[in-house]
């Protein structure tokens, strides 16, 4: 029914479609050839079909721009690159590096703690090797995977047995579980906590099927209120570190000591949950001092818990230790296999603590303490480097000034103890009322950048504390590619 006119259109477009590369020719190609070696035809094709398929929509779409690009000379070399672009883009990790400059050492949002080489060295061979992870060398038998760090962890911690599992919420979850199912666990008010939203004591009690029962008030509890919650069908008593927070003013809590006396007298285990635990006392490095694992179990405390990548500067891991018998019992439950540590975190694990029995090169080699005691004067140094040229990147757009700035360890650990560092403070040029757009959209254009760098935004200012930035050349190289509004 077309007219002439018609006709001779549909025919143009016949001609367009069969004008498109064919498949076969396109895998073929120079341009394509490196791309097929690194990740394969198949991907290649499957790409090459969904770009050929968006040129076939556009002939038929009579898309004027699309057309003109087809008949071009280059238009090949630039299809292949589509190709190249979109596989690319394909199989990039989206876990990639950030610059924290937060303030905050030990961000959890971040990965927390960054490991040393020794550890990556272990990751690397555990890795790449079969292991005797279960399997004991000398009988040809089945052996414990906890058998390779129990030593090492035992002669930091003064404790007699260990074990490890996947984080510091999963030991709770495995301790509470075992020693308290159905039973009333007896904890303080004022130790309820919520770490990072997903880890509150209350929800964990009820996943591990004991009993909450709080005694005391939010500021003051006392070791009566404890004696007289014990009952028949008491499973523990645990202390819970209040990392995040702290209760000041008209204040009681019962020390370990006390607990553990109670506990004993009573014949039901006490549980102390550290958080961060450190394994050395931090005050040698010019840090505020936190309780060490060591310290809790001389008190008295049955078990410990505490996490392998906060103060301790490994891997994600939760760490349990105490009485063997106890220990035995955690190790028991069928729940243990389920969170169980891998090889490749076993190993770390264990460099990082080996690394622990040279405390005098640990601020040098554990990248955690590199960064927590990092000399101000230092930080200062690195603000003075970076100052010029990131405010002439800047010019016109925003100010940038050196700030005096407190950095936090984080994670809970010593919250409000913060440590003297330096910050660039930048301020967008706006004008008024567009103030709080220009400054997250300053942040967003920093967070764009290959490397992404993460401040903080606090009074109208975009904040990069300046702590833990090791690789400076690195910040400073791709200061041209930040792209402005
Ligand atoms: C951080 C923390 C946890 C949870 O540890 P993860 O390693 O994050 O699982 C549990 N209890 C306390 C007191 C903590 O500070």
């Amino acid at each position: 029914m077309g007219s002439p006119l018609h006709v001779l259109f549909m025919n143009s477009n016949l001609d367009q479609l069969k004008s498109l590369p064919s498949i076969d020719k396109l895998l073929l190609s120079d341009s394509l050839a490196v791309l097929i070696a690194r990740v394969g035809k198949e991907s290649v094709k499957l790409e090459a079909r969904v770009q050929i398929d968006v040129l076939r929509k556009a002939i038929l779409a009579e898309d004027e721009s699309s057309l003109a690009w087809m008949s071009s000379p280059d238009f090949m070399a630039e299809f292949c690159q589509r190709i190249s672009q979109a596989i690319e883009a394909q199989f990039a990790s989206t876990l990639i590096p950030v610059f924290n400059l937060t303030g905050t050492v030990v961000h959890t949002n971040l990965g927390r703690a960054s490991l040393p080489r020794e550890a990556v060295d272990a990751m690397i061979t555990a890795a790449t090797n079969a292991t005797n992870l279960e399997f004991d060398l000398s009988s040809g038998k089945r052996g414990d995977r906890d058998s390779h760090l129990e030593r090492a962890i035992c002669e930091m911690t003064g404790a007699e047995a260990a074990t490890v599992v996947n984080n510091n919420a999963a030991a709770v979850l495995l301790v509470l579980n075992t020693l308290a199912l159905g039973k009333e666990v007896i904890i303080s008010r004022g130790e309820l906590v919520e770490i990072g939203g997903a880890f509150r004591i209350p929800d964990v009690m009820e996943s591990a099927n004991c009993t909450l029962k709080e005694v005391g008030t939010t500021n003051r509890t006392h070791l009566k209120d404890y004696a007289a919650a014990i009952n028949a069908n008491t499973g523990l008593l645990m202390k819970v570190h209040t990392s995040n927070y702290e209760i000041r003013g008209f204040t009681n809590s019962v020390a370990e000591s006390d607990l553990s006396e109670l506990s004993k007298e009573k014949g039901i285990p006490f549980v102390s949950d550290l958080g961060s635990g450190s394994l050395v006392d931090l005050r040698q490095y010019g840090l505020p001092h936190e309780p060490t694992v060591k310290d809790t179990i001389e008190m008295g405390a049955d078990l410990v818990t505490f996490s392998g990548d906060k103060l301790l500067g490994g891997p994600q891991a939760g760490i349990i230790v105490g009485k063997r018998e106890l220990i035995d019992r955690v190790k028991s439950n069928a729940l243990k296999r389920a969170l169980r540590i891998d090889k490749i975190t076993l190993a770390a694990l264990l460099a990082v603590i080996n690394l622990y029995k040279d405390p005098q090169r640990l601020n040098r080699r554990l990248p955690l303490l590199v960064d927590l005691s990092r000399p101000v004067a230092e930080i200062a140094e690195i603000a003075a480097q970076l100052m010029e040229p990131v405010a002439k990147t800047l010019k016109g757009k925003a100010q940038v000034e050196i700030q005096e700035c407190k950095s936090q360890i984080g994670s809970g650990a010593l919250p409000l103890d913060l440590m003297e560092s330096r910050a660039l403070c930048i301020v967008p040029v706006a004008e008024k009322g567009k103030t709080d757009l220009a400054l997250n959209q300053l942040a967003a254009n920093f967070r764009s950048l290959p490397k992404p760098v993460i401040g903080r935004i606090y009074d109208g200012k975009l904040l990069f504390d300046l702590r833990c930035l090791r690789d400076v050349d690195g910040f400073l190289q791709q200061l041209p590619s930040l792209n402005f509004w």
